[in-house]
Formats: structure tokens, C-alpha cells, sequence
């Protein structure tokens, strides 16, 4: 079976079946902004629920929030966003490109674990059952070289982080020899800070007094209205408060497709917990997301822990969850510690106290809180990049090709085709009829243009998992062919039986149960 899922391919496919299309395309597009089709918004908003469901849902002590894109302007003072929400940019001078200084060290980095990666494998290749390979990393001189390099470079670089050398940053980029991965050339200019934000005015007033921003991440909303959640829910601590919603970043470099967005969306929670407990839930946290990923079966080695090498200005402890995408291992999903800053901070700049009487203690405290932060866009990617198969298939003597979506089920956009075999004799009627049936209880299409085999490609391109047959033999004896997406197989069953056997397959508690 072959598979191929390079970003270009991915990139045309979305397009081509009305996953995602570039915002404003008749103007030529808005770079790093995207716009969902009619099958990327069914996609999204699944993920989106899965995410819900499983946050909300199976934890009895999180509850959700739909809080506004704009806040006071104080948030983002007491947040640090205003003074610190910054990312180093660094410009070539032949090519006029513009980079993410941290990120060209970072890519840099996976280029030498790379060669590591390829000598284990040659020297799997070449011991089989006799390889040990705690003993080939400690042992072999070109993987001990290379890791040498990598330590040396991560101390150097996660110092200079610490200290925001900038100079230093430069410094990492011209003694590594990296290059413009555009012109190639070496010539870089100075590394500058540029602070992420978006900012706009409120009203018709001009002038400072006056200037708002689009909030860069969701989790302030939490916070501010973290009393008023607790009080009127009644809230007892350990809890938490989920929410899903736009934000918005001015990104330096924003390639990649929905990997790195202007304008995007993040499902958040913030878990608010006892002072001194917060390690333990940051353990169970991290445990749990990486479980909710796993349950989709895009394949367990395609998901890494990266662990942080500079912590945000509010973090004890942080870790991103990474997956394997086409262009290597990026992050998908964050697990912070954040302490109690944020809230200690919102409490001096309102004002107003944010605590917690803890009965049990019988004391009041800042509750201290654990944060899990995913991006949807980029969870869409992964998906789209661990379903996208390129298979040979071999039907009635004939090899061809087919592109599918390996789409879990629950998570699919359409999930059943309705299919008659031709517009005559009847067949739309009965179809028809099924179609009004299932379309109750999911996203169902009616297909009745071109041949069935045309159709079935046009739906495995999609990832719909189910198609539905009518054909003579159905008005004889009331059953259809049911077609499975991944096997392929055909089997004739009852049309009094298809809602229960499709319900049964794609219920998006066949992944929910995987995570109690
Ligand atoms: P990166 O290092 O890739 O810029 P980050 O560490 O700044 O990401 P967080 O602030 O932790 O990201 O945001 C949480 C999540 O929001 C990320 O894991 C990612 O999935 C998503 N996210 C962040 N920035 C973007 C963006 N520009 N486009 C799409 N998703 C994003």
C-alpha cells in the first residue's frame, strides 16, 4: 500500500475537495488566512466536538465558557502579552526573507537529529535481531559526534534564550553556518523582537485611550472570568473551564498551510488546582491529551513529547505534544504549568481578589493552574496528513489508483452516501426514501450523478466511511450493498437494518470510550 502524504499533495487535496481554500482567493488570497469548505467545516466541527466531549463531558469537574475575541486592554498589560508576547525575527539581506531566528536554530537542530535517526536504522538494517540500540547511541562515533553537537547547541541556545540575547541568537545562526533556505546565502541581519499582537480601536475615538486588541489566545477569558464560573457553578477545586474559540497572531513567517495562522482557533482549558498539587495534574494532563490523540489511530509513533527549552514568563513546568507531520515532528498541542501568575497578576491589575476558600485547608489561596492548549486548524492538519492515502487497488482484474481519507469515523465529514445505481427504474424512489431516513441522524449524501465506480472514489476521497447501493435487487427483496471505505469489502444488508449498523460504527463514543 503505497502512501504518500507530502503538504503539496495535501494542499491540492483540500482544495480540490472542499476541505480548506486560501481566504479571499478572487483577490489572490491574504497570506496565512484560510477559509473552510463545505467538508472542512463538517471536519472541524467534529474534531471540535470529540475535543469537547471528552474535556467537558467525561470530567464531571470541567465545565465551558464562550467568552468574548475582545477584552479590556488591562488583560493583556496583566497577561504580559503587551510587554513580552514577542517573537525574534531575523531578515536575509539577498533574499529579503524573513525567519523566526529560534525557529531556523530549531530546524537546524532536527537536521543533525535526523543524521542520528538515519545511523540507527543503517545499523538496524545491518545487526537485525543483535541490534541493541541504548548500546549503539552510547557507543557509535558518528552518532556521539552529532549528539555532542545537539547538547552543545541546546545549552548555548536555551541560555541565550534565558538572558533574551539577541545578539547571541545572531551569533548561534552564523557559527552554525545556517543558511537561507530561499537564496542559501549567509547573510543575516541583526535579530529584532516583534510583538505578536493585533492590535484596533474601540469606537469612533482615536487616540491611545482607545486602542484594543484581538486576543492572541483564548485562556485570558478563562481567567478573568474564573470567579464567576466557580461562584455561580459552584465549583470545588481541583475544577476546570474549557472554551474553543478564534485567535488571532501576527506571525513573523507564516507558511505551512494551517500549521501557522493569522487568524486561527484554539480549544483551551485551564485546570485550577491546589498550590503544590499542580505537578501531579500536569502528569495527568499529559497523559490524557496524548491518550485523546492516540484514540484517532493515526499511527503511536507518530506522536513525540517536546519538552520546553525556554519556559513562557508565566511557566513551572511545559510540554508540547508533537506529531509527525509532512514536514517533519512540529507541535500540535501544549501542556503548561502556569502557577498562579496569571491570576496573582489580573488580581493586582483589577484590583479585585481571585481566590479560593478551601474548606478542607481553611484557607483562602490563588488557585494554581494547568493549562491545555491545542490549535484546531492544526489538528485539522494533522488529521488530513495521517489519513491521506495513496492506494493500488485491483477491482475485476483492473489495477487502479484511489486516494482515501482514513478519517476515524466518528470524525468523518459526510458519513454515509446514498447511492443509486441508476436514475431509472425506480431507484432514486427507494434511495430516496433511505436518504430521508438517515439524514435525521447524520451528515448523509445523495449521489446520483456518473458511475458507481466514480462516485466511490469521489467518496473515499473524502473519507466518507459508508456507501449505500441500490441497485434491481433491492426492489426485489429490500436489501442494498454497503460499502466499507478502508476494506472495500461489499456486503448486502437490509434496509431495515443500515441506521443501526452505521450509528453503531460512526458514534463518536467509540472514541470517547477509549479514553475511561
Ligand atoms: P509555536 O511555537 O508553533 O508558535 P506556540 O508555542 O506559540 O506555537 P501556544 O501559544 O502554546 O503555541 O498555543 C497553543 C496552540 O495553539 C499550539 O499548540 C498550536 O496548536 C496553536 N497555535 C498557536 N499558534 C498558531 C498559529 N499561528 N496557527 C495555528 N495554530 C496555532
Amino acid at each position: 500500500m503505497a502512501k504518500d502524504n507530502s503538504l503539496k499533495k495535501i494542499i491540492a487535496h483540500s482544495k480540490e475537495y472542499g476541505f480548506i481554500f486560501q481566504s479571499s482567493e478572487i483577490y489572490d488570497g491574504l497570506s496565512a488566512v484560510y477559509d473552510y469548505g463545505q467538508n472542512g467545516v463538517e471536519l472541524k466541527k467534529n474534531i471540535r466536538e470529540y475535543w469537547w466531549k471528552a474535556m467537558v463531558y467525561l470530567h464531571e469537574n470541567i465545565v465551558g465558557l464562550d467568552a468574548a475575541i475582545f477584552m479590556h486592554p488591562k488583560t493583556w498589560e496583566a497577561s504580559g502579552h503587551v510587554g513580552a508576547f514577542n517573537d525574534p525575527l531575523i531578515d536575509n539581506k539577498d533574499s529579503k526573507k524573513r525567519y523566526r531566528a529560534d525557529i531556523l536554530i530549531e530546524e537546524y537542530r532536527e537536521k543533525i537529529q535526523q543524521k542520528i535517526n538515519k545511523e540507527v536504522k543503517k545499523g538496524k538494517k545491518r545487526f537485525k535481531e543483535n541490534f541493541d540500540e541504548t548500546e549503539f547511541l552510547a557507543t557509535n562515533p558518528n552518532v556521539l559526534r552529532n549528539q555532542k553537537k545537539i547538547d552543545e547547541l541546546t545549552n548555548r541556545f536555551q541560555t541565550a534564550l534565558e538572558d533574551d540575547n539577541l545578539d547571541e541568537i545572531r551569533q548561534i545562526i552564523i557559527d552554525c553556518e545556517i543558511a537561507c533556505p530561499v537564496s542559501g546565502s549567509k547573510n543575516w541581519t541583526d535579530v529584532r523582537q516583534f510583538n505578536l499582537m493585533f492590535d484596533t480601536k474601540l469606537g469612533s475615538v482615536t487616540g491611545d485611550a482607545s486602542k484594543i486588541y484581538l486576543r492572541p489566545e483564548t485562556a485570558q477569558g478563562i481567567f478573568v472570568n474564573y470567579l464567576n464560573v466557580q461562584k455561580t457553578g459552584r465549583m470545588k477545586i481541583p475544577f476546570g473551564i474549557a472554551q474553543t474559540g478564534k485567535a488571532f497572531r501576527n506571525e513573523i513567517v507564516a507558511r505551512q498551510f494551517v500549521f501557522r495562522m493569522r487568524e486561527f482557533e484554539q480549544m483551551e482549558m485551564q485546570f485550577f488546582v491546589r498550590p503544590g498539587e499542580e505537578m501531579k495534574w500536569y502528569e495527568y494532563w499529559k497523559d490524557f491529551r496524548l491518550k485523546w490523540h492516540k484514540s484517532l489511530e493515526l499511527g503511536d509513533n507518530k506522536y513525540r513529547f517536546h519538552k520546553h527549552d525556554k519556559l513562557a514568563h508565566y511557566a513551572n513546568a511545559a510540554v508540547d505534544i508533537e506529531f509527525d507531520f509532512p514536514m517533519g515532528f512540529k507541535e500540535v498541542e501544549g501542556i503548561h504549568s502556569r502557577t498562579d501568575f496569571d491570576l496573582s497578576q489580573h488580581q493586582k491589575f483589577s484590583g479585585k481578589k481571585l481566590q479560593y476558600y478551601d474548606p478542607e485547608l481553611q484557607k483562602s489561596y490563588v488557585p494554581y493552574v494547568v493549562e491545555t492548549s491545542i490549535g484546531l486548524d492544526r489538528m485539522f492538519m494533522t488529521i488530513l496528513s495521517g489519513a491521506y492515502k495513496e492506494e493500488k487497488i485491483t477491482e475485476k482484474g483492473k489495477t487502479t489508483e484511489r486516494i482515501v481519507l482514513g478519517i476515524p469515523a466518528a470524525l468523518a465529514p459526510v458519513k454515509v452516501a446514498v447511492l443509486p445505481l441508476t436514475k431509472k427504474d425506480g431507484l432514486p424512489d427507494v434511495a430516496r426514501k433511505i436518504m430521508d431516513k438517515l439524514k435525521l441522524h447524520f451528515n448523509a449524501q445523495y449521489e446520483v450523478k456518473d458511475s458507481i465506480g466514480k462516485r466511490y472514489r469521489r467518496q473515499d476521497a473524502i473519507g466518507t466511511p459508508f456507501c449505500i447501493t441500490i441497485d434491481h435487487k433491492t426492489i426485489e427483496d429490500n436489501t442494498v450493498t454497503l460499502r466499507h471505505r478502508d476494506s472495500m469489502e461489499q456486503e448486502r444488508v437490509s434496509i431495515s437494518e443500515l441506521l443501526k449498523i452505521v450509528t453503531e460504527k460512526v458514534n463518536i463514543n467509540n472514541l470517547l470510550e477509549k479514553l475511561i
